[in-house]
């Protein structure tokens, strides 16, 4: 059965907290410190070893700091999809809009006919607008494998709940690590694939993290889970599961 792990792609320097989403992308640039481009040639090797194909949901900004990097990712045969301009919260159509003319450049090259929301926090209401800018599905919820539903011909592929627990997010790797496949196994059993993702910086920890701090910890401990390496749990993955990209899933 062919399941999907797709990587969100973005930096340490984007967490939707007020202090970062003020910065300007030169700022961030120098807050990541070439993070996201080691982490991610990191996850392309694990993939390449297994020749195992995925999508990868990329921040414009990443694009702009590192064109090369997202152009290997198309090269090495993975589906380059969209997750906002700057990792931006969406509150409403216009800032949608915003986030995707901001990066106009990255879609017109690239043709991503998937999205992400930051947070997977979204709704219908963007979905014509997503329509309008040649997206074709959206993969920011969460759900069984088989509330998928078509709205203004755009497709919704919710990430996998299990029994209401969002497991399929990358969170649950951090906090089950290899275990996580006893879940996927579960939902397989019952003809159900799983869909869900990983960050490329939960594969290499930074030398000095940006995010999160001492303090934030301490108000957030359950954001534990998101600071365990999870490369290991990733080679395991794809070497256990058929891995494929989302869009395979229109057909
Ligand atoms: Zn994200």
């Amino acid at each position: 059965m062919l399941n999907y792990l797709s990587i969100d792609l973005e930096s340490w320097a984007m967490p939707n907290t007020p202090e970062f989403l003020q910065l300007k992308s030169q700022q961030k640039k120098r807050l990541d410190n070439g993070h996201a481009e080691k982490s991610t040639l990191k996850i392309l090797d694990i993939l390449q070893k297994t020749k195992t194909k995925t999508t990868f949901f990329i921040v414009g900004q990443i694009y702009q700091w590192y064109p090369k990097l997202v152009e290997k990712i198309t090269r090495d045969g993975h589906e380059v999809a969209f997750h906002t301009h700057a990792h931006d919260p969406l509150p409403d159509e216009s800032s949608l809009i915003r986030s995707l003319e901001l990066s106009k450049e990255f879609i017109q090259k690239f043709k991503p006919i998937g999205f992400r929301a930051p947070r997977i926090n979204f709704g219908k209401k963007y979905f014509p607008i997503l329509k309008k800018y040649g997206f074709k599905y959206d993969s920011s919820s969460y759900g069984e494998f088989y509330s998928q539903f078509v709205y203004k011909k755009v497709k919704e592929f919710p990430v996998s709940a299990w029994k209401k627990i969002p497991i399929g997010s990358g969170y649950f790797i951090g906090l089950l690590g290899n275990h996580i496949d006893k879940v996927y196994q579960r939902l397989n059993r019952s003809n159900t694939p799983f869909i869900s993702f990983l960050h490329n910086w939960q594969i290499l920890s930074p030398l000095k993290p940006t995010f999160p701090t001492r303090s934030y910890l301490i108000t957030h401990p359950h954001y534990f889970p998101y600071l365990k390496n999870t490369s290991k749990s990733l080679e395991y993955l794809v070497k256990k599961f058929s891995i494929s990209p989302m869009k395979n899933l229109l057909q």
